[in-house]
C-alpha cells in the first residue's frame, strides 16, 4: 500500500526546491521548452528546471520507468499534477511525442520501437510532428492518399501532409499512409514513423494572417523508410491512429485548465478592471452571472475529468464520456476567452495588451489562437457527429 500523504509531502518539497521562481509564472510562447535538437532555454532557471524534471522522468510521469518515464501510478501522477498546479509550475516539456505519440507507442509499439523512441521522447531529445491531414483529407481523414509501397527491405513513401504544426522544426514525424489502395478506406492505412532528415522529405511553411507561421505543408518524394518503423500491423494503422487521437483530444479538452488565469484569476481580473461595490462585489450583474456560469461549467468539467480518472483507475471507462470532453473543453475555453476580453474592455482592442502582468499580456493572443482548438484534432461538428452517432445512438 502506497503512502500517498508521504508522496505528496515529498513531491511538494522537491518542487519547492527544484522549480525556480521564474518557472512558476504563466508561460509565454517564446519561453516554452520544446523538445528536439534545436531545444532552446529562455534562461538558466528554465534549463535547471527542465533537467531536474527530465532526470526524475517527470516529463512523462506515468510512463514506465524501464523506458525512462516516472513510473508513477495514477494516484501519484494526480498528486504531482495537483502539486505542480498549486505552485503554478510550468509544463517542463512541450512535444507531440509526450502528448500523443508516446501513449500510442506504449499501447501498439514493438519492444524494439519502445526502447528506441520512448526514452528519447522523455528526455526531450527528439521533436515530433504529426502527419495526419492531407489537402483532400481533414475531417474525412480515412480518405488520405499518401502512398506507401513495400519495396522488400524498405517502404517507399510519396505524397503530402498539410497543417503539420512546426514540422520545419521537427526531427521525426508520425504519419498515416496508404499501404493498400484496393482495401476499404480505413482498412488500407498504416502508421509509420519517418525521420525528417531522410532524403526526399521537405517542408514549406504556411504563412498565417498574423504573419507568423506555425504550420507547414510537408512533402514526401520517394522517401525510403526502414521497415522497423511501422507501428502495429500493416494495414491496421487506423487502430493506432484512433488511440493517438484519444490522447490528442484529451489534451485539447484540458487546455483551459492549462491556461493559468485560473478561477481566482478571472475574478481578480474583473475586480481590477471593472467597478466594484464597497462590499467587494462586481457592480455589473450580467458580468457576475457570466463569470459564475463559467466557473460552474469549469467545475463541472473538472468533475467530469475526475470521473474519467476514477473510471480509468477501475479499468471501467465509459467511452461515451471520453467522446464528449474535447467538445466541452474547447467550447468552454472559447467562452472563457470571450469573458476575459469583455473584462479587459478597451484594453482588449490591442494585440499587445498593455498591462503590468504577463498573464494579461497573453489574453488577446489566446482569444485569437484558441479558435483553433475547435478545429485541430477533429472539428466540433465532427465531434458532435461522433457523440450523436456513437454516444447517443442517433440515426445517421
Ligand atoms: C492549430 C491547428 C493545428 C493543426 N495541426 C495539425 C498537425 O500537426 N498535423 C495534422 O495532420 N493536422 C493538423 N491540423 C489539421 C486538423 O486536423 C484539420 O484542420 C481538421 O481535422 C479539419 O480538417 P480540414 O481543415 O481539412 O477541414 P474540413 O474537413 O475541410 O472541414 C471544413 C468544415 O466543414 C465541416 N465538416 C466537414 N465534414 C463534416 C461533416 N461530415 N459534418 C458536419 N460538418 C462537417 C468541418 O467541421 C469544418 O467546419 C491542425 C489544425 C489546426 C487548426
Amino acid at each position: 500500500m502506497q503512502d500517498y500523504d508521504q508522496f505528496r509531502a515529498q513531491t511538494r518539497a522537491w518542487l519547492e526546491t527544484n522549480c525556480p521562481p521564474s518557472q512558476r509564472q504563466p508561460v509565454l510562447e517564446e519561453e516554452q521548452i520544446w523538445a528536439g535538437k534545436s531545444q532552446h532555454f529562455h534562461n538558466d532557471e528554465a534549463r535547471q528546471y527542465f533537467e531536474a524534471m527530465r532526470d526524475k522522468g517527470w516529463t512523462a510521469p506515468d510512463w514506465p520507468a524501464e523506458y525512462g518515464g516516472g513510473g508513477l501510478d495514477a494516484s501519484q501522477t494526480k498528486i504531482l499534477e495537483q502539486e505542480m498546479a498549486r505552485l503554478n509550475c510550468r509544463p517542463p516539456l512541450y512535444d507531440m511525442g509526450i502528448w500523443m505519440l508516446g501513449p500510442a507507442l506504449l499501447a501498439y509499439g514493438s519492444e524494439e520501437q519502445k526502447r528506441e523512441h520512448i526514452p528519447r521522447i522523455v528526455r526531450g531529445e527528439v521533436r515530433w510532428a504529426q502527419g495526419y491531414s492531407e489537402p483532400g483529407a481533414g475531417s474525412d481523414l480515412a480518405s488520405l492518399k499518401t502512398k506507401c509501397e513495400d519495396c522488400g527491405d524498405h517502404f517507399l513513401v510519396n505524397g503530402t501532409k498539410i497543417w503539420t504544426t512546426k514540422a520545419d522544426h521537427a526531427d521525426w514525424i508520425f504519419c498515416l499512409v496508404r499501404t493498400d489502395p484496393t482495401a476499404a478506406k480505413q482498412a488500407g492505412i498504416s502508421f509509420l514513423l519517418i525521420d525528417m532528415h531522410s532524403g526526399g522529405v521537405s517542408t514549406a511553411p504556411i504563412k498565417l494572417i498574423s504573419g507568423a507561421s506555425v504550420f507547414c505543408q510537408t512533402f514526401f518524394d520517394n522517401v525510403k523508410v526502414p521497415k522497423n518503423q511501422l507501428v502495429g500491423e500493416l494495414n491496421q494503422g487506423w487502430a493506432v491512429a484512433k488511440e493517438l487521437l484519444k490522447h490528442e483530444r484529451k489534451l485539447m479538452s484540458s487546455m483551459s485548465s492549462m491556461v493559468q488565469d485560473d478561477q481566482e484569476g478571472i475574478v481578480e481580473l474583473a475586480k481590477k478592471h471593472t467597478p466594484t461595490a464597497p462590499d467587494g462585489k462586481l457592480v455589473d450583474g450580467a458580468l457576475r452571472r457570466d463569470i459564475t456560469r463559467h466557473l460552474m461549467n469549469q467545475r463541472a468539467q473538472e468533475l467530469l475529468n475526475e470521473r474519467l480518472y476514477h473510471q480509468a483507475k477501475a479499468r471501467a471507462i465509459d467511452p461515451r464520456l471520453g467522446m464528449t470532453i474535447k467538445h466541452i473543453g474547447t467550447a468552454e475555453l472559447q467562452r472563457k476567452d470571450e469573458l476575459l476580453l469583455e473584462i479587459l474592455g478597451n484594453r482588449g482592442l490591442s494585440w499587445e495588451t498593455p498591462s503590468t502582468t504577463d498573464n494579461e499580456h497573453t489574453i488577446v493572443k489566446n482569444w485569437a489562437y484558441d479558435k483553433a482548438h475547435t478545429i485541430a484534432g477533429g472539428t466540433s461538428e465532427i465531434q458532435l457527429n461522433i457523440i450523436a452517432k456513437r454516444a447517443l445512438g442517433l440515426p445517421a
